[in-house]
This record gives structure tokens, sequence and C-alpha cells, in this order.
């Protein structure tokens, strides 16, 4: 084996090194699951890999949210304010979308599951 291989090898470890490394911190940057509060209660996760548009129906009132290529935004909703359609998009770990009339929180969390924690 020349020297020349060696240079090469190392360098091409580097990159898949450093490629691992970048793709790691950007999984953690744009955060893994939705978690939907109603009322201060958890009322259902989605997975943001998953394009598709929920529709909350809660006594009488509606929102309606987008999750599209890892971005989540409030389509529609009839409460009074509008501040959650209005609000921007949000795609990052701990960025919510609050609909206070309605009390529903739209929040984007590290998106592990439970059974992925060691003990
Ligand atoms: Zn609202």
């Amino acid at each position: 084996m020349k020297k020349g291989d060696i240079l090469l090898i190392c360098a091409v470890l580097i990159l898949a090194g450093a490629g691992l490394i970048f793709m790691n911190l950007g999984g953690k940057k744009s955060g893994g699951t939705l978690t939907v509060t109603v009322r201060g209660e958890i009322y259902e996760t989605y997975d943001l890999a998953k394009d598709q548009e929920i529709s909350l129906e809660i006594d009488g009132w509606h929102n309606r949210f987008r999750i599209k290529d890892g971005v989540v935004s409030m389509m529609e909703a009839d409460c009074p304010d509008q501040y959650c359609v209005e609000h921007a998009p949000i795609a990052k770990v701990n960025e919510t979308i609050v609909c206070l009339p309605h009390k529903v929180v739209l929040e984007i969390t590290e998106g592990e599951e439970p059974r992925d924690v060691d003990a």
C-alpha cells in the first residue's frame, strides 16, 4: 500500500464522519414530532416526516393545521383573534404555535419514543 492510498482512505473516512455529524445535527435541529396539547393535556403527536393535514374539532370549534416538509403551519381556525393563523410556520425543536382562545398548543419536540431512552 502506498502512502497516497492511506491518505486517500483517511480523507474518505474523515468526510464520512463529518457527513454523519452533519446529519445528526440536522436531525436534531429540525425535530421529529409535533405534539398537540389541548387544555393542558396531550391530545396527539404527529410524525413531522409525514406530510399531512389535521383538523381538530372540539366542542364546536376547529383548528386546521398542516405538516409539510417538516414545517408546521396553522391553516385555519375559527378563534376570534386569529393569532395562531397569522403565526409564522414552525420547524425547530421547542418552537410553538399557540391558539389562546382554544387553549391549543402545537409544539415541536425531539420525537424520541420513550422506549428508546436508556433507563
Ligand atoms: Zn387561534
